[in-house]
């Protein structure tokens, strides 16, 4: 879109992401380590949580989604945080005009319990979207031992993610920045 043609108030997106648990790797959810025997297998650190968010914020500014954007088996994002991918995908709404506005998201996993690890990703994940703590919103279910998740095969995530226009001026228009070099100190 170029920044000349009018921009909606709100766009929403929505992401779904789900990855395999495996033997001999991390657990990352949010950006937070968990403790736990098993981790997700994936590409990058497989972070479903953050993938869905990633997702979710690409689809409210039409811009595909993670596989479009950074590519599958790609050697530059093994073993990548995916809170690097994240900063990237802001910067991205950014150069469209939009600023992360609000984030709700559900883990849906047997196990491990999220609910202790849940407001160190809220705060992982609000530092990198550079929004309030409280316009990131996770949440964690089970699967109630229902089918590949109940099994303990894999996580899910879902989220969803609005983006607002942000105010003109120098900030809006600059894709290499970020609103936080704006801050004055
Ligand atoms: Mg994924």
């Amino acid at each position: 879109m170029s920044r000349h043609e009018p921009r909606h108030a709100l766009r929403v997106g929505v992401g779904l992401d789900m990855h395999r648990l495996v033997s001999g790797r991390p657990l990352t959810l949010g950006g937070v380590s968990i403790p736990f025997p098993r981790g997700l297998e994936g590409d990058s650190d497989a972070d479903v949580l953050t993938h869905a968010i990633l997702d979710a914020l690409l689809g409210a500014c039409g811009e595909g989604d993670i596989g479009s954007q950074f590519g599958v088996g790609r050697p530059e994002t093994r073993g990548i945080s995916s809170l690097v991918l994240l900063k990237q995908v802001v910067i991205l709404v950014a150069a469209k005009g939009y600023r992360p506005s609000n984030v709700d998201a559900t883990v849906l996993a047997e196990a491990p319990r999220i609910g202790p690890h849940i407001l160190a990703m809220r705060e992982r994940l609000s530092a990198v979207l550079q929004i309030p703590l409280d316009c990131v919103n996770v949440k964690g279910t089970t699967a109630k031992g229902l089918g590949w998740v109940g099994a303990g095969e894999g996580i899910a995530a879902i989220a969803v993610a609005s983006v607002t226009p942000v105010p003109a001026g120098p900030l809006a228009v600059s894709p290499h920045r970020t609103r936080r070099a704006h801050v004055k100190k």
